[in-house]
């Protein structure tokens, strides 16, 4: 089922009120997640979580960023005093405090935390740094970030999911460029397609590029292919998945990801009906979605209708991960996670089949999760284009 349509686009740039009065209410929320399960500190560093937090987001160099958040305390962002002025202060979330060339920045993060143990650090926080912090604070009993935040992250508000409403507009703007023809294929380099669905994902509104896979012939059996020189052939399939960051106003940046594959001419043996499997897992898997079934039930929806059909050893992945400011997030659509879908979910569905030296195939949306059902971001058309350009 299909429920309602994409909000409007809210937020309307820098210093809007809405977006602190958010942030303050994302903090208040950590600090009740963490102490529902006894964290003590939350350290921020590179990731994801310290702009959703903060607004923020830290240059992914070796110098030291940390947002130290006590459960009891204020919070304190930590950054290297060259970066200080691209930090947007605001008193009611946390103290700056920059560290200059020559200073321990490990130092003054174990200094803020001071005597408290029980930490959570970023998931991806440089080995450098915990290394030193675990010198540092040799009593400390560590876990990750996305063990307190992850659940809160996947929810998503309306101004969030209005982003990402655009960025899956403005990606569907490729594809159906794509499914048009207007992506010029036969005769050029993978590489060639791929800076061409780039530069289109910029010219429709991302601030920036996070992956163009263009995966022809053979390739197109390798789910994560790298694009390369190979030159697109008459009848072939051409899978191609992309995906952005797009903002509205000074907001944070929000994620696109779809796929959707072609065919130049010609189909070859097979395909049609490994397509026609495809398109009914991925409809099927799509209405499953609802809040309260499990995020696993949703994989099984598709795997089984691709199972039955006999491409079962050929869906080599899982079916989904959720997206938001990281284009993979929590929930991930997966076998062995039996966390139930809540409204405000946002994640792929996007199942494939990879027929090893000889083709795959793969289609992918974003839906959201709603209180009634499900809402599909992306729009464009699922049934298998015929690409003759
Ligand atoms: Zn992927
Ligand atoms: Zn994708
Ligand atoms: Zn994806």
């Amino acid at each position: 089922m299909t429920v309602g349509s994409p909000p409007p686009a809210t937020g309307d740039g820098r210093g809007a009120p809405d977006a602190s009065a958010a942030r303050v209410a994302r903090m208040a929320r950590a600090r009740q997640a963490m102490a529902e399960r006894g964290i003590e500190v939350l350290l921020c560093s590179l990731g994801a979580d310290l702009p959703w937090l903060t607004g923020y987001e830290a240059m992914p160099l070796e110098r030291p960023t940390v947002l130290v958040l006590p459960v009891d305390d204020v919070a304190t962002l930590v950054v290297p005093r060259l970066e200080a002025p691209r930090v947007r202060e605001d008193p009611e979330l946390f103290d700056l405090r920059a560290w200059s060339e020559g200073e321990d920045a490990v130092q003054v993060v174990a200094g803020l935390v001071g005597r408290r143990a029980r930490l959570a650090v970023s998931d991806r926080c440089w080995a450098s740094l915990l290394l030193g912090l675990q010198a540092a604070l040799p009593s400390a009993t560590w876990c990750t970030t996305s063990s307190v935040l992850g659940g809160l992250r996947a929810v998503k508000d309306e101004a969030e999911i209005a982003v990402l409403a655009a960025a899956a507009a403005a990606a569907d703007r490729v594809a159906e460029a794509l499914l048009a023809g207007d992506i010029p294929l036969l005769g050029r380099s993978e590489a060639e397609v791929a800076a061409d669905i780039s530069a289109r994902l910029v010219a429709e509104g991302h601030a920036r590029v996070d992956f163009a896979i263009v995966a022809s012939g053979p390739n197109s059996a390798s789910p994560h292919h790298e694009p390369g020189g190979r030159r697109i052939g008459a009848g072939e399939v051409v899978v191609c998945d992309f995906g952005g960051t797009l903002r509205l106003g000074d907001e944070l940046g929000y994620c696109s990801d779809t796929t959707r594959t072609v065919v130049t001419g010609e189909p070859p043996e097979g395909l049609a009906e490994l397509y026609e499997t495809l398109e009914r897992a991925q409809a099927a898997a799509v209405a499953a979605v609802a809040p309260g079934v499990a995020c696993e039930e949703i994989d099984r929806t598709g795997r089984r209708i691709i199972a039955e059909a006999g491409y079962g050893e050929y869906f080599i992945h899982r079916i989904g991960h959720g997206i938001g400011v990281e284009v993979h997030e929590d929930p991930y659509i997966v076998e062995g996670n039996s966390s139930p879908i809540e409204a405000g979910n946002a994640f792929s569905v996007e199942p494939g089949i990879y027929l090893p030296g000889r083709f795959g195939a793969r289609i992918e949306d974003i839906v959201v999760a709603r209180a009634g059902g499900v809402l599909a971001l992306n729009r464009t058309d699922h049934s298998l284009h015929v690409v003759e350009a």
